[in-house]
């Protein structure tokens, strides 16, 4: 399951995310391979190439970023991206479990290839200007929403500095999205965690490390997440959790939801809907359009004429 290959042409194998912690558990570590889940994205919204990057980059930073704040075994996290490039804002919303949704203001946004790196202008696109926003639900069931400023719109970047600074955990991220022959080829991130009693030594092996590792997706293309775990984490002696879990694309609207939302409208809305041969209801999160019909619309007006609603 850990030890995927993928040779071009081949289906994206399924996303998964790995554990695992390093010397003598001072250093957590969370990586996740999400070639399946960012390319699932990227045609469920008909996302440009940057888009793709974009979104991707910060689907995958949503399920890490849970990981890390999530108490229970289903908790989520809302990340919301607002930067003042030609994206607009990116939404993406990863719970513990692996499941992760999300969405762009602007999926045709695009720009040309960065002239100084040769690579996907994800902060172009983006914006270097803006806010990154968490939103997660507190022990007492509150939601608690943190934010910073962006630090460079390329995410992972932003990400950090999040951990660091709204919620004083010691960090580092990286994330990447690798395209080629229009579709996602590579796609994963890795989170590492400093945890209390880290020595000097740990963290200033940890950030050459960091330092020599390069990009996250070449370490995906030539290898695999493990290795790429191994990699980050060399001389710190990694010690990887037994199992690895399933990640994958997954929305919680549902056909039902999609109907009662419906209500919102009045009798006379309702009537022009089924005079019209019924009401499309489309989820932004995933792109899924529900054609809600006359008959459907009709069971809606009778369960308020029930008191039911
Ligand atoms: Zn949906």
């Amino acid at each position: 399951m850990t030890d995927v290959s993928i040779t071009p042409g081949s289906a994206s194998p399924a996303s998964f995310l790995l554990r695992g912690t390093a010397a003598n558990n001072t250093l957590r570590l969370v990586g996740m391979d999400s070639t399946a889940v960012v390319e699932e994205a990227r045609i469920r919204h008909d996302l440009s190439k940057t888009a793709t990057a974009a979104l991707g980059r910060t689907l995958t930073a949503s399920v890490l970023l849970a990981t890390v704040l999530g108490k229970r075994s289903d908790s989520r996290v809302t990340v919301r991206v607002d930067g003042n490039g030609p994206l607009g804002w990116i939404v993406a919303e990863g719970s513990v479990d692996g499941r992760v949704r999300g969405y762009v203001r602007h999926p045709e946004a695009d720009l040309p290839l960065r002239q100084s790196d040769g690579k996907l202008d994800v902060s172009g696109v983006v914006g270097q200007e803006g806010e990154l926003a968490v939103t997660r639900l507190l022990d007492n069931g509150e939601p608690y929403t943190g934010s910073v400023d962006l630090v460079s719109g390329e995410i992972a970047e932003d990400i950090s500095t999040y951990l660091g600074v709204s919620e004083q955990i010691p960090n580092a991220v990286l994330l990447g999205v690798y395209e080629e022959g229009g579709r996602v080829y590579r796609a994963g991130g890795l989170l590492i965690q400093a945890m209390p009693g880290v020595t000097d030594e740990t963290l200033a092996r940890l950030e050459a490390n960091v330092k020599a590792f390069g990009q996250i997706t070449d370490h995906l293309r030539r290898g695999s997440l493990m290795e790429a775990m191994h990699a980050i984490t060399a001389g710190l002696g990694l010690q990887l959790a037994d199992s690895a879990q399933d990640a994958r694309f997954e929305c919680r609207c549902s056909r039902e939801k999609a109907a009662d939302s419906l209500k919102f409208f009045g009798p006379e809305e309702r009537a022009e809907m089924m005079n019209g041969g019924g009401q499309n209801v489309h989820c932004h999160w995933c792109g899924e359009d529900y054609l809600i019909t006359p008959a459907e619309i009709a069971a809606l007006n009778a369960q308020e004429a029930h008191g039911l609603a």
